[in-house]
């Protein structure tokens, strides 16, 4: 017996504020909250502004985004599927008495399962498990019919698929983690095969190894199968290709339409060249409103860093927010010469730095619902050299993780503050000098710096993602201070990047630990590099009080007393991590990371996880989409697309799971 889902519960006033300015106050921004998450909904400001065509460009490619998710969940781990199909079953079951005790607890799994688009935690990597029996979870699959001996073990057995990247220092990272890039392979197998295929010399080298997953066969043999139209995926990449050769006959210009020409050409052959030539073509479309990200993208999910992630995105440009990052990259060869590293390392001319703030109107895949709020890409980092690259901030989704801040009746901003001052400072200029930090990372910060000769991309091994977001970020850091920046009226004010320092400072030395469990280790590649930049600092200071430690009524804060001395140390640190990345100095760029950013003190990481504790907030955030629905006239032509913003996440989750159901 099935149930038919209320999908898309909407409040008639979110419907009736979709076609006109959205009014502060009455949009509840927070729509769901359970474990460590809230979900939260995001308005599209702008969308009114498209042209039909537009509207209808960005329906196509969000509905190619919305159809690749499968793809997503299979890369996690190959039975999160299967696991995913569980749960919707037991979901839609009518006979599932949601009253009895228990079932509150295999809720909160499901939408923890949901949102983390597999069986680990989206950010964690820990496999995540239900607070319910498991003779309860039996029961509910046996009500849904849910046939599947194997389930309960692949759910509740800890010692199946631990973690979906493994973080283990010893042992097989390949074996041990659940991601689903590999297959009777180990580590040390699949970097021979990449190695006897990857030239160094190469000075344009594709992207080896990014859509495909390593099998050794039966035979013995260590083969690659991509993942593309008749191959792995086949059935989710096809209606991927079908939605985006619709969006280019509506598409703004030419650009844009060779680059979707590519990208189908790709998904249906697989080449990396293709891959390539798209990335060059999308690079090029600076001009057009909407834009988008589709295919697979990032590697940070693979222990290896090869393999990507599927992710999809749509967005179209905030024309008057995007005037700030223009002038940044209109500047973007004062800041290259100007900056504190070694001249050997630095680029003799910076072009194509595109940066422009977005807002996003589809979140997926990878991005989905726990997204980025900066995007810089494409990664190959001689196509960013020789084409350079865009970068975009996404105004909506920071704006709406400030809404929902508001609603709350406490912040974390009070709770690790030492003082009023530093409140008010935060409160005054914080918001605005973190936005402009964001850009200065995301416009500039990566795009910055060159390797010398001959040094390898992938140099840095396991740690290069730690090091290059911690070179943005101090690319960032150095320069959200300087008097240039209020120069060319991008900070309001000489003294608010004091905010953003103070800030930043507390972050990485205390409050992102409210993230990590108590007695694991700091893992994640953006964390590692906040916390190596402000620990550096906090050390390296200490001779001069730069940063002091202090503790009252048993509480511990981190005050920056001298904001000079800590810019002079934010440049002394990216000169020094410039050096080892265009260097390719493995072993220093390991020491800083090992030394600095992956072990925690036990006693602070108490104390602050029971601060935060208290605090009753959820360190993670995600969004739902709006839904954009076409409107009809009485002939059934389309002369209108309105996004519709729904306050039901499972309902979205399960609708979803119906239609772009693929793999
Ligand atoms: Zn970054």
């Amino acid at each position: 017996m099935k149930r038919i889902y209320k999908i898309m519960m909407l409040s008639s006033a979110a419907a009736m504020l979709a076609s006109c300015a959205p009014k502060e106050g009455d949009f509840k921004y927070t729509i769901d909250s359970f474990a460590d998450l809230k979900v939260m909904r995001y308005r599209i400001p702008g969308w009114e502004d498209l042209s039909l065509q537009q509207k209808e460009y960005a329906y196509h490619l969000a509905e190619a985004a919305k159809y690749g998710r499968d793809i997503l969940w299979d890369q996690n781990c190959k039975d999160n599927l299967r696991v995913r199909h569980a749960l919707e079953a037991i979901l839609e079951c009518d006979a599932v008495d949601t009253k009895a005790p228990g079932y509150e607890d295999f809720l909160v799994y499901a939408k923890r399962v949901f949102f983390s688009n597999g069986i680990h935690h989206h950010y964690a990597e820990d496999k995540i498990f239900p607070a319910c029996s498991r003779e309860y979870f039996a029961s509910l699959m046996n009500l849904a019919g849910v046939k599947d001996d194997e389930l309960l073990e692949i759910i509740y057995n800890p010692a199946i698929y631990p973690q979906r990247r493994s973080t283990e220092t010893s042992g097989d990272i390949v074996k041990l983690s659940a991601v689903n890039f590999y297959e009777g392979v180990t580590r040390d197998e699949v970097e021979k095969y990449y190695a006897g295929i990857v030239d160094p010399s190469d000075p344009e080298p594709v992207s080896w190894g990014l859509n495909t997953k390593v099998v050794k066969d039966a035979d013995g043999v260590i083969r690659e199968y991509p993942w593309k139209v008749g191959g792995i995926y086949s059935p989710a990449i096809e209606k991927i290709c079908v939605e985006l050769e619709k969006a280019a006959a509506v598409a703004e210009n030419d650009i844009q339409k060779r680059a979707l020409a590519l990208l189908v050409e790709y998904y249906k052959t697989g080449d990396l060249k293709k891959w390539d030539e798209f990335n060059i073509e999308w690079v090029k479309d600076t001009l057009g409103t909407v834009d988008f990200i589709n295919g697979f993208i990032e590697d940070y999910n693979d222990p290896l860093g090869r393999k990507a992630s599927w992710e999809g995105y749509v967005n179209i440009k905030d024309a008057e927010a995007s005037k700030r990052s223009d002038i940044l990259s209109a500047n973007a060869q004062w800041f290259e010469d100007n900056s504190p590293v070694d001249p050997r390392f630095k680029k003799a001319t910076v072009k194509g730095i595109s940066a422009k703030v977005i807002n996003a109107v589809c979140l997926a895949g990878d991005s989905y619902p726990s997204t980025p709020i900066g995007i810089n890409l494409p990664n190959a980092d001689w196509i960013r050299k020789e084409h350079g690259s865009k970068s975009v901030t996404i105004a909506n989704i920071t704006h709406t993780y400030n809404y929902a801040a508001d609603e709350l009746p406490t912040s974390t901003l009070a709770e690790f503050a030492y003082s009023k001052k530093e409140i008010e400072l935060a409160k005054k200029w914080g918001s605005v000098a973190d936005e402009i930090h964001t850009d200065l990372h995301e416009c500039l910060g990566h795009g910055s710096g060159q390797l010398l000769p001959g040094v390898s991309t992938t140099a840095m091994g396991e740690y290069a993602s730690a090091l290059e977001e911690a070179r943005a970020d101090l690319f960032g850091l150095y320069y959200t201070a300087d008097p240039k920046m209020v120069e060319l009226g991008i900070m309001p004010d000489p003294e608010a990047y004091k905010a953003e320092y103070a800030n930043y400072i507390r972050n990485g030395l205390m409050v992102q630990f409210t993230r990590v469990e108590l007695g694991r280790p700091n893992t994640e590649a953006h964390m590692q590099n906040r916390k190596l930049i402000a620990e550096w600092c906090y050390e390296k200071g200490a001779a001069d009080n730069v940063i002091e430690k202090k503790v009252r009524d048993g509480k511990t804060y981190f005050v920056v007393n001298d904001y000079v001395k800590l810019r002079d140390l934010f440049a002394q640190l990216l000169a020094e991590i410039q050096r080892i990345k265009s260097e390719g100095d493995y072993e220093a760029g390991k020491a800083l990371i090992e030394t600095y950013a992956v072990n925690i003190d036990p006693e602070l990481h108490k104390e602050v996880l029971e601060r935060y504790k208290a605090l009753n907030l959820k360190p993670y955030g995600g969004f739902v989409n709006p839904e954009i629905q076409p409107v009809l006239d009485k002939d059934g032509n389309v002369t209108d697309y309105v996004p519709v913003y729904t306050d039901d996440y499972l309902g979205q989750m399960l609708q979803y799971g119906k239609k772009y159901r693929t793999l």
